[in-house]
């Protein structure tokens, strides 16, 4: 009785592993892209996290040691930090050697490239993953850095405040909040596709996530002419609340890409038609400009759905979207500082 229990359970033992087995074998091939399926780039990556090589190309990261604890060295080398640090570098530098191998021979066979762990094959330059990508979010930055600046010039310095020296235009502290998350945005996206390891990620994703909120919800307030206090946090708190909740729900519970897709596809548009409508409807002097912006985000948001391979191993779809936002953040800001200027002066009109 005893061993027949016993015999059944080792059965049945075994049998969970195999399932369990199966099922980890299909997540895991269902959450693989074609490059990292592939048997020979698999092989190729198990033998350079052991051996630290890949053909004659040795990576000196790959050398930790495997207990975990450097027993001579300063404070810092024994942190566990460091190590995991250097086991992602390991990880990263096999990949990219694996995978350049394998282009090169797909491309011999006169074959496209293909995806590795849901990336294109891009080509790094100075140890950046995604070049072209980053030096477009670096101008991105910069554009906004700019508009931001030029807008406090004229808010400051060029157009008449009131009497506790305030600008006179509604809203100048919406467009200050504005800049700040678009900054902040920017910079974690040229922080993401310079070295793309989760932290990075969440970090790019919920500051992306952040700045689309709050322009949603400018968009509104802005075409609405909302100006009282009351009004304002009316309007703001739902959505704020939905934000909040939605950027802890990708960080500290479930990374669900294909939802955050929709949810930022979703608020993206709804920013978008607000925008046209009101330009449409509006007799704003400068609506050619709201007109332009809004025509070629709709264009350039085509680019992140049309996924196409890096030309040149550099320029993807993703990065080439990065680009057309940089001259349409420009026209964007000359927006805001004609309206400012436009809204100030009819302000002053109206008290004289
Ligand atoms: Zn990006």
């Amino acid at each position: 009785m005893s061993t027949g229990f016993s015999i059944h359970k080792m059965m049945m033992d075994r049998y969970s592993i195999a399932v369990f087995m199966m099922i980890s074998f299909l997540v895991g091939v269902l959450n693989a892209s074609e490059g990292d399926s592939d048997l020979h780039y698999r092989s190729c990556l198990a033998e350079c996290e052991e051996t630290g090589c890949v053909g004659d190309q040795c990576f000196r990261h790959c050398n930790f040691p495997s207990d975990g604890v450097l027993v001579d060295g300063p404070w810092y080398m024994k942190e566990p930090l460091y190590l995991k640090w250097k086991q992602w570098e390991c990880e990263s530098d096999c990949r990219y050697a694996c995978m350049t191998d394998r282009e090169k021979e797909r491309e011999e066979r006169g074959e496209e490239p293909i995806k590795y762990h849901g990336k294109w094959p891009f080509k790094r330059v100075l140890g950046i993953q995604e070049p072209a990508s980053v030096a477009f979010s670096a101008l991105n930055l910069a554009m906004h850095l700019h508009g931001w600046l030029s807008f406090v010039n004229l808010l400051y310095y060029n157009l008449p405040l009131n009497q506790d020296k305030k600008a006179y235009y509604e809203f100048a502290s919406l467009c200050h909040v504005y800049a700040i998350l678009a900054m902040n945005s920017w910079f974690w996206s040229i922080v993401f596709h310079t070295r793309e390891v989760d932290l990075t990620e969440s970090l790019d994703y919920s500051s992306a996530v952040a700045l689309l909120g709050y322009s949603l919800i400018l968009s509104i307030l802005r075409s609405f002419n909302v100006r009282d206090e009351a009004g304002r946090v009316m309007v703001a708190a739902p959505f704020l609340a939905f934000f909040t909740t939605h950027i802890l729900y990708l960080n500290f519970y479930n990374l669900d890409y294909g939802w955050n897709v929709k949810v930022c596809a979703i608020m993206g548009v709804a920013q978008l038609l607000v925008w046209a409508i009101w330009a449409g409807v509006t007799r704003h002097p400068s609506r050619w400009k709201l007109w332009t912006v809004v025509f070629g985000s709709g264009l350039a948001m085509l680019l992140e759905f049309y996924d196409f391979p890096p030309h040149y191993g550099v320029f993807d779809a993703h990065s080439l979207w990065h680009g057309t936002t940089v001259p349409l953040t420009f026209l964007w800001w000359s927006f805001i500082r004609d309206d400012a200027e436009i809204r100030t002066l009819d302000f002053i009109k109206k008290i004289k």
